[in-house]
């Protein structure tokens, strides 16, 4: 295949838009579409061509990147009317970087072989600062040479990426990091909700234990905005439940119990059917909070 030139981009939201800005400063020559005018129209002063649907986007390109909040969406885009697949040519690479369902990414592979596109799915964690810093997390499932030939896509968005099997795995491998993600805020909350009742101030609690083996990325990421009350997303908790319900249908499917999982499943549930859906993943301290009569934030 021809040396990676043209990309075109699909999604520009929280992490899509930084992402393609991204692609711009190392290079590639951009299409990028949205659902939305204003994310596109900030990306086409940035440099790029618009594009008025998928199937447009995906024309003269060599690969098309896609940054969709689910599987419905990654599925719409993919194989949908006005479609990637009406648009891209054979030896085209189309990389799904949303979370979705592996079955799903399976589905949309399967298509893209039928006409000859290649095919990876490649979720990411890191969130929007590490979108913005270029700096992201990609896991990765696909065929190796594939993989290969997209390592300057993804030396442009990421710093480290790991091709983790075949079709699939890189969302298999998204819901192990979302499971561990889930359960650290949750437990963070909890920490941080118990040291403000016991009249402490949460924020020398933060200082005093982020260097030990409670220490996390998600500690440093999102204690922080537990204890300022600032729930900005970030990452939605209606897309960490869409993570955990795909999660919990896999380890079904797999007869894995996940019993914590469950658990957080049900308070972002509950949450996200308070209208709080749209915050930030690390609202899954409102539930304790709420619970215990008692906010983190304030005095
Ligand atoms: P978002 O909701 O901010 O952005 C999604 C974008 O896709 C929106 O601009 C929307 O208009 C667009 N879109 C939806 N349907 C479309 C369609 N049919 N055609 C064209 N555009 C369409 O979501 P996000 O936070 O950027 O997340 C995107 C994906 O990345 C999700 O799967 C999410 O789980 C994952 N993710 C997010 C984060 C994070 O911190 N935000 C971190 C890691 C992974």
């Amino acid at each position: 295949m021809a040396e990676i030139k043209n990309i075109a981009f699909i999604g520009l939201g929280i992490m899509g838009k930084p992402m393609a800005k991204n692609l711009l400063k190392a290079g590639f020559h951009l299409k990028v579409h949205d659902l939305l005018r204003p994310p596109v129209d900030e990306i086409v002063a940035a440099g790029a061509k618009g594009a008025a649907s998928s199937k447009e986007c995906a024309q003269g390109v060599n690969v098309v990147l896609t940054m969709l909040p689910d599987s419905p969406d990654s599925e719409l885009v993919a194989l949908g009317l006005d479609g990637v697949l009406e648009g891209a040519a054979a030896g085209c690479t189309l990389i799904d970087m949303s979370s979705i369902a592996p079955g799903v990414s399976q589905k949309i592979a399967a298509a893209c072989e039928a006409k000859g596109v290649d095919f990876l799915d490649a979720p990411v964690s890191g969130g929007e600062p590490g979108a913005i810093s270029g700096s992201l997390a990609i896991m990765v499932g696909g065929k190796a040479p594939v993989f290969d030939r997209c390592k300057p896509v993804f030396e442009a968005v990421g710093k480290s990426y790991v091709l983790c099997g075949g079709y699939g795995a890189g969302n298999v491998t998204k819901l192990a990091n979302q499971i561990i993600v889930a359960a650290n805020i949750e437990a963070v909350g909890e920490a941080l909700v118990l040291a403000k009742k016991a009249g402490l101030d949460p924020n020398s609690v933060f200082q005093a234990i982020k260097g030990g083996l409670a220490g996390s990325n998600v500690l440093n990421a999102k204690g922080p905005m537990m204890i300022e009350g600032n729930f900005k997303p970030g990452f939605r908790l209606r897309l960490h439940q869409k993570d955990l319900n795909n999660a919990l249908l896999t380890g079904k499917e797999l007869d894995v119990p996940l019993p914590v999982t469950a658990l957080v499943q049900q308070m972002i549930g509950a949450l996200v059917n308070r209208g709080k859906g749209d915050d930030d993943h690390s609202a899954i301290a409102n539930f304790i909070e709420e619970m215990a009569g008692m906010r983190i934030s304030g005095k």
